[in-house]
């Protein structure tokens, strides 16, 4: 995450990794959960605009910044709040970096959430858009989310049946009602990981889906592949100066998908919806990797991730990711939806 120990600086696209966005009102930086949630007191009892930023690994700001208060969560934590003989519970403060929390369970011996290794961002951050990857989500192992409710004044802890993940969903996303100040996950205690679902991750691992592999195996693993794809964090890399996946891959009905005629790979969901890869449906409407903005442009590493190549605006940005859907929908019919939050600004 970026780096907060010097002096605060007050240009937002210091703290995204896209390195974009323009100037915050007031800047806090919040290193305890007391502060946190008088921070949030604060600009909900004066009716300030607050935007919570933590990683800044899933936002797009915009050039004109944010006319309100900028609270930067840096709050810090792991520990064990349950144990059984199968499992542990971890309480995680919302500011602990996510794959520092990856390793540290991959150290233990505590198996759920190896295969989400090298995603940027904080662990209160990952409930917002049940964040997943190579077949697994945090929907999966989080057994309770710690958050300060703005409606009510209070702090709650919410089951995951309040939380209503789904794919890169959740009641938080697009809902600035809760602030989230920690998450409890339930791991297994096991040296293996949970059975490998992604066909991609068991084929580069030498193992069948539904296989377990060693801990460590799955994590290097899976932060090769995502290295390879400009999807774990390097400075000096500007594929890697980006949101991860700007868009989400649709899903559509049986109906629709069949109406759409494709000869494209598509992922059939146990709900009789299908999804389709976003990055394919970019691909074949005529969006190369590399396929340039001003200043911007498509990874050359992955069709889904757009990026700032050093001198590029939100707003060149955002002009990218408008060609490029409305070129799906000329080409395929098909709605692409971003991935990210904006903020003050539009697609
Ligand atoms: C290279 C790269 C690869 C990525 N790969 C993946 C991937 O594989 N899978 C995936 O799901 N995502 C991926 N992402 C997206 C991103 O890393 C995740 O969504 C991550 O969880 C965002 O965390 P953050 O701390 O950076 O959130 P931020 O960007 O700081 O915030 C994102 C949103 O959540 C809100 N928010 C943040 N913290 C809190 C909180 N404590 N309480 C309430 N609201 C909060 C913010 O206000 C904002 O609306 C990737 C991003 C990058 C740059």
């Amino acid at each position: 995450m970026p780096d907060v120990t010097a002096a605060p600086q007050t240009v937002l696209s210091a703290y995204t990794t896209l390195r974009l966005g323009g100037p915050a009102g007031i800047l806090t930086v919040a290193t305890e959960t007391d502060q946190v949630v008088a921070t949030v007191r604060n600009a909900t009892e004066e009716g300030r605009p607050l935007l919570v930023l933590a990683g800044g690994s899933n936002v797009v700001i915009g050039d004109a910044g944010f006319d309100g208060t900028v609270l930067l969560l840096r709050t810090r934590g792991i520990r064990v709040v349950e144990e059984r003989e199968d499992s542990v519970v971890l309480r995680v403060a919302a500011g602990e970096p996510w794959d520092d929390l990856v390793a540290y369970a991959v150290e233990k011996g505590l198996s759920g959430i190896e295969c989400l290794s090298g995603i940027p961002g904080s662990a209160g951050a990952t409930p917002i858009q049940n964040v997943g990857a190579y077949g697994q989500e945090v929907a999966h192992t989080i057994v309770a989310v710690h958050a300060y409710d703005r409606e009510t004044r209070t702090l709650r802890v919410m089951p995951p049946a309040e939380c209503a993940f789904a794919y890169r969903a959740s009641v938080f996303k697009h809902n600035d009602r809760y602030v989230v100040v920690e998450v409890d996950f339930r791991l297994a205690r096991s040296a293996e990981s949970a059975p490998i679902r992604y066909a991609e991750l068991a084929r580069n691992l030498g193992v069948e889906a539904g296989d377990r592999v060693p801990l460590q195996q799955a994590r290097d693993t899976v932060r090769k592949l995502r290295e390879q794809k400009g999807m774990v964090l390097d400075a000096d890399d500007r594929d890697t100066w980006s949101v991860g996946s700007f868009f989400t891959n649709p899903v559509v009905s049986a109906a629709e998908w069949a109406g759409l005629g494709l000869d494209a790979p598509h992922w059939p969901g146990d709900d009789g919806t299908v999804k389709i890869p976003a990055a394919w449906l970019i691909e074949h409407a005529g969006f190369p990797k590399g396929f340039a903005g001003d200043g911007v442009s498509i990874s050359t590493k992955h069709t889904l991730a757009l990026t700032n190549r050093g001198t590029g605006t939100t707003e060149a940005l955002l002009g990218l990711a408008r060609t490029v859907r409305d070129g799906v929908r000329a080409c395929f019919g098909v709605e692409l939806h971003p991935e990210p939050v904006l903020i003050n600004c539009a697609l």
